[in-house]
């Protein structure tokens, strides 16, 4: 059976910027729990061993940029979706055995619906990106009824390979030309717009009916979103994504629903402070 955690982790490198302690950490207080929830940062050559050492001694946890294919070979079992996405960003273990997850899948799944007001159906789909946060979108939209999607990355091969997972999936070479402006929903899952205000590219090419998703969150919102809004189309940034992979992960560490509105109000008050 799932052994209730002795310790609930972060395992990346860097961690020190995440906002997973943050909202985690509230939902813990909101159920009066004992656990706390830590950034570890771990250099690339220890992870393998701290991972699996760590899990076995009673940890559970997530794991981010850059080990979320190396957790995936490092765990005793991975579940199916981990396994199509070839990512583990959840851990935890039962009977001793540690067990990979991937909540960015649902996560990616719960920020759509919530951005379209509806579960995502019928939809011409334009994703940005072909690493680990682009096949967590990819594994979405392959359940969701009459969608289609195309790929764009900037290495053209990793998209290919990407999609190749995925029957029907289009890596357009004309993409900005042909997906992107007959697209209901344009999906940034790189990593530009991180730490600057640059955008993929201008959201006035899209269609008028076009949702715009941006998987990247920083404070303030994204260059991308702001520009996106300013044009009148719906947008959000990563933030929802965020939340909703980690209130998946808690349910699975702990058996029970987060307190969102506690996650929520936790980032919020950090958005203030930060911005003061
Ligand atoms: P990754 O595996 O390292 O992939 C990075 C992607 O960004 C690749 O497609 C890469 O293209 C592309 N890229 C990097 N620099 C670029 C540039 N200057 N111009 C165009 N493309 C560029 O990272 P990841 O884990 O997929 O994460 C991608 C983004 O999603 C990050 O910003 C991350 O924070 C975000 N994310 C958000 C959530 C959330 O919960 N909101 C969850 C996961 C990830 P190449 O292949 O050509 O290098």
């Amino acid at each position: 059976m799932t052994a209730a955690p002795r310790r609930l982790l972060l395992l990346g490198h860097p961690v020190a910027h995440s906002l997973s302690p943050v909202f985690q950490n509230a939902a813990l207080r909101a159920l009066d729990s004992d656990l706390r929830y830590e950034a570890l940062d771990v250099p690339p050559e220890r992870f393998a061993e701290t991972f699996r050492t760590l899990a076995l001694d009673g940890a559970a946890g997530n794991v981010t940029v850059p080990y979320k294919a190396a957790a995936a070979e490092a765990c005793d079992q991975i579940m199916p979706l981990a396994r199509r996405v070839g990512a583990v960003n959840t851990f935890w273990t039962v009977g001793g055995r540690l067990v990979g997850d991937n909540t960015d899948v649902g996560g990616f799944h719960a920020a759509a619906r919530a951005l379209l007001g509806a579960e995502p159906r019928e939809l011409r789909v334009a994703l940005l990106g072909a690493g680990g946060a682009a096949a967590a979108v990819l594994a979405a939209v392959a359940e969701w009824p009459a969608s289609t999607v195309a790929v764009w990355n900037r290495s053209p091969d990793r998209a290919v390979r990407l999609a190749a997972a995925y029957p029907g999936v289009a890596t357009a070479a004309e993409f900005l030309a042909t997906a992107v402006r007959g697209a209901d929903l344009v999906v940034n899952a790189t990593t530009v717009g991180m730490r600057d205000d640059d955008v993929p590219f201008h959201p006035a090419i899209l269609a008028r009916r076009a949702a715009v998703l941006d998987l990247v969150y920083r404070p303030g919102e994204t260059a991308w979103v702001r520009l996106a809004r300013a044009r009148g189309l719906r947008a959000a940034d990563g933030l929802t994504m965020l939340v909703e992979q980690g209130a998946l992960a808690f349910e699975r560490w702990l058996g029970v629903p987060p307190d969102r509105a506690a996650m929520w109000a936790a980032l919020r008050r950090t958005a203030a402070g930060a911005s003061r």
